[in-house]
């Protein structure tokens, strides 16, 4: 039996199911009419959520279980749900109002927010229902004085199978012995889509409700590249799998062996291949996948997570880390992006009708000096212990580019007169991620030495396209002929005064685009640590004289569809 889903993290896994189950606390359609016992059922349901929050906050603390950036963001979240007023108020009062025990108004109120967000069509909303059930199984955990079942040790080449992985269990569970998962739920944005990516785990999701007939111990393939499960397969089909299981192996042994090889195409051109970061920890992956520095470390998750913002030792000391754990390799530092898609909630950014239009980026720093100068303060000082470089994101025009370069002619006078060492001619760029920008990329140069280019927002602005809407997902391309005009006059433009120009956007890592932007005179390809290997691959397997071809014939075509199916002939 063959069951479709949605392939999230690529690869072939063959072992044996092991079904997750969540332990289900049934309504007990207790009626509690006494005042006082209602407050007590209250007063059982407030130390549940306190005995809650602490277990989260022991889990964030837990040194053992080295935790990610990405997964305090998760427990984070968490402790934000379990304290979120309108659950509490909910509960609270179906307690007092419709008589019911704290169990089962909890299980009222947590299936009616799952249900809500789940039919959410954002679809990361939507995959925050998992985070609210499992916050209200863990209030009921401790109302009932159950013991958490975590730390389960799996049998080799298990395969998970589960309506959806809850985010504690994607923290705590051993998956050392983890070798693929599959989900009845979830989307690209789910917890179990971005635990198997970050590990390099096949995993299928929103398989539906075909995944119950998978029982536990049952032999199956999951193919993560193709978004299928093979439920008990036989000799045959097992022989294939492991066939093409061998082919993917051989494969990533050989991108692994280019490791070491410097990425220069066949006819001898020096690319810079680079990586994106938002951690000090992420570095090591880099230079593990060979890249030669980093082309964009996002500073926001500095901010996020807290209630405060960071000060400038706690900034100070991170860039410093980043700097001397790079080991003099070039780190692009990109100041404060927050805004649009990433709001941070002690900022008391007030609600806006068009957010990616709105209080952004470079505009908040600019209104907020005094928070740009203690972050500008923090790069410069940390300048000194490796090779450190500045880039303002979100640039529209020219006076913006103008300001922030005085903000930090500013801090430098202020540091020099301090007598604190920087590096006085710390390197200087901009993204280039809104069409005006690209525009006049022949202007924007003159006032900074690189240009990165931020296809992710550029590909949104350009096509009015939200990058956050799956329903809109199709017309969000960027092959579109408009934007590949954007992109090429921003290299030619900046080539012309003799700057370097690198990406930094998903486009970067999309092999179909390799040559094509090799053939624009692209300097610098920069994207996450992992697909590095696979693009080095492309380019020092071609020449700069086939990728201008490349480039001048896809200039010639009208449409999206028409250049990547000719793209994909090219790099067949
Ligand atoms: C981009 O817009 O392409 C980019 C790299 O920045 P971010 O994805 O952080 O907006
Ligand atoms: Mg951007």
């Amino acid at each position: 039996m063959r069951i479709k889903g949605v392939g999230v993290s690529a690869g072939i896994s063959i072992g044996s199911a092991y079904i997750l189950k969540e332990a289900k606390t049934l309504v007990s359609g207790i009626i509690i009419s006494d005042k006082e016992a209602k407050e007590i059922e209250i007063k059982k349901f407030n130390q549940a959520v306190i005995t809650a929050i602490e277990e989260v906050e022991s889990i964030k603390s837990d040194k053992s279980l080295n935790l990610k950036p990405e997964d305090l963001d998760i427990l984070d979240t968490q402790i934000e749900f379990l304290g979120d007023p309108q659950i509490t108020e909910d509960i609270h009062e179906k307690i007092f109002n419709e008589s019911k025990s704290a169990n089962d108004a909890i299980i009222e109120v947590i299936d009616g927010a799952v249900h809500m967000f789940r039919n959410m069509e954002d679809e990361y909303i939507g995959a925050r229902s998992s985070d609210i059930r499992d916050i209200g199984n863990r209030i009921l955990r401790n109302l009932n004085a159950r013991s958490v079942s975590s730390g389960k040790q799996y049998g080799k080449n298990t395969i998970l199978i589960a309506d959806d992985l809850s985010p504690s269990d994607t923290i705590t569970l051993d998956i050392s012995r983890v070798i693929g998962f599959a989900t009845r739920y979830g989307g690209k944005n789910s917890h179990t889509a971005i635990i198997a990516k970050a590990k390099g785990i096949p995993a299928i999701v929103g398989c539906g409700p075909e995944l119950t007939n998978i029982r536990n111990g049952d032999a199956i393939i999951v193919d993560g590249t193709c978004g299928e499960i093979i439920l008990n397969p036989d000799s045959e089909i097992i022989r294939i799998y492991k066939a093409k299981q061998e082919i993917i192996f051989n494969e990533q042994a050989f991108l692994k062996s280019l490791r070491d090889l410097p990425a220069i195409t066949a006819d001898g051109q020096n690319v810079r291949l680079y990586a994106n970061i938002s951690s000090a920890e992420e570095l090591e992956q880099v230079f593990e996948n060979g890249g030669e520095g980093v082309g964009l470390m996002r500073t926001e998750l500095l901010f996020m997570g807290r209630d405060t913002l960071p000060s400038e030792e706690e900034q100070f000391s991170f860039y410093k880390q980043v700097a001397i754990k790079s080991k003099n390799r070039p780190v692009i530092i990109r100041t404060l992006d927050i805004g649009g898609d990433k709001q941070l909630p002690y900022f008391g950014i007030p609600a806006e009708n068009n957010p990616s239009l709105g209080y952004r980026a470079i505009r908040i720093s600019l209104d907020k000096k005094d928070i740009f100068f203690i972050q500008l303060r923090a790069i410069l000082r940390a300048s000194v212990f490796g090779n450190l470089k500045i880039m303002f994101p979100m640039i529209s025009n020219l006076s913006e580019v103008k300001q922030a370069k005085e903000c930090l002619r500013q801090v430098k006078l202020e540091l020099e007169h301090m007598g604190v060492d920087f590096d006085p001619s710390i390197g200087l760029g901009i993204m280039i991620e809104i069409p005006s920008a690209a525009l006049m990329a022949d202007i924007l140069i003159n006032e900074v030495d690189f240009f990165s280019i931020g296809t992710n927002d550029l590909c949104q602005y350009t096509l009015a396209v939200d990058r956050m809407n799956d329903k809109v997902s199709a017309l969000y391309n960027h092959f579109n002929p408009g934007v590949l005009r954007l992109i090429s006059n921003v290299i030619e433009q900046a080539h012309k005064q003799n700057k370097s120009v690198g990406l930094c956007g998903e486009m970067a890592s999309d092999p179909l685009a390799t040559l094509l932007l090799l053939g624009m005179g692209l300097d610098e390809f920069s994207m996450t640590a992992r697909l590095i290997p696979s693009i080095k691959n492309i380019l020092i397997k071609n020449s700069v004289s086939k990728a201008r071809e490349v480039f001048k014939n896809v200039m010639g075509m009208d449409d999206p569809e028409t250049i990547i199916n000719y793209l994909q002939e090219v790099i067949k």
